[in-house]
């Protein structure tokens, strides 16, 4: 692994080169891409294996998280780089798993939002308005290119979260917690919707900065959650209230139940330092082999 990089904030730039990197490194990895976010930048999709059942990785819902993505990254090449030296991490034969699963990584859902926290900011047209709604400021920016937050655009509880929106008073774009003006508004959500619609993965893990958490949703995951929690040292958490309202979890697990997971990675004030990527993969590379099997 190239650690020698990782001492930045993963940009999407940045991303995309690892991306590429990775595709000429390693043939068995088929980098495609899942959609265009608002402002026109690829969003990736990273696929390894070739069996029919599929396991979904998410990256980067909120824009100061960044780190899950290299998280991500880390676990491709961690399995690429095992695959293709036929090693058995973790006792696992990973030539036998492959040919029944198929992973799909989504590193970086909002690569708008992580160019905006970074201060990479572009002459879009929307830009005045996320500075009025920033307040000038992007060091705590969440949401994608036009204020929407897209854990919350989702289609759980949309309609009870609005309540919610009114009592923190959020009526717009903002840099966090704005749910949309209607469920998988935005291009990213869509095309991520659309996907674990057309795929039914049988596993879903999103990965969030931070709390050492894991919670769930979903038929017979609450096992699952249970082994991933002892596989990590993560506590399982059970969160109400706005947490828990239009979420990739709460909507792919409580709608269409599918098992589904949130991990909390890391612990600290995001954004976390770049730095603690690496500390933080290790302490979670079991989880993440291990569920392939899950
Ligand atoms: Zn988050």
């Amino acid at each position: 692994m190239h650690h020698s990089r990782d001492t930045a904030p993963l940009s999407p730039r940045l991303l995309y080169a690892e991306v590429e990197r990775l595709g000429r490194a390693y043939p068995a990895l088929s980098p495609r891409v899942l959609g265009t976010s608002i402002l026109g930048r690829p969003i990736p999709l990273l696929l390894l294996g070739r069996g029919r059942q599929k396991c979904l990785y998410v990256g980067t819902h909120h824009a100061t998280e960044w780190l899950t993505s290299r998280l991500l990254l880390y676990f491709a090449e961690e399995l690429l780089s095992a695959h293709a030296a036929g090693e058995r991490p973790y006792g696992l034969d990973l030539s036998f798993l492959l040919s029944r699963r198929t992973l799909c990584l989504v590193p970086m859902l909002n690569p708008d939002g992580v160019a905006i926290h970074l201060g990479e900011g572009e002459g879009d047209p929307l830009r005045e308005r996320r500075a009025r709604m920033a307040g000038g400021d992007f060091s705590h920016w969440q949401a994608n290119a036009r204020g929407v937050d897209l854990n919350h655009n989702y289609n759980a509880g949309f309609a009870e979260y609005r309540a919610v929106e009114a009592s923190l008073g959020i009526t717009g774009g903002a840099p966090t917690r704005y749910s949309g003006a209607f469920p998988e508004s935005e291009p990213e959500t869509a095309a991520l919707a659309g996907f674990v619609r057309a795929t039914r993965p049988r596993l879903l893990l999103t990965l969030h900065t931070q709390g050492e958490e894991i919670y769930c949703a979903g038929e017979g995951a609450h096992p699952t959650a249970r082994r991933m929690a002892l596989l990590s040292g993560y506590r399982l958490s059970f969160p109400e209230g706005a947490a828990a309202y239009g979420g990739l979890t709460d909507w792919a697990g409580g709608v269409l139940g599918i098992p589904s997971f949130t991990l909390e990675c890391g612990k600290g004030e995001n954004p976390l330092p770049p730095a603690e990527a690496l500390p933080i993969y290790r302490t979670l590379s079991r989880l993440f082999f291990e569920s392939i099997t899950m």
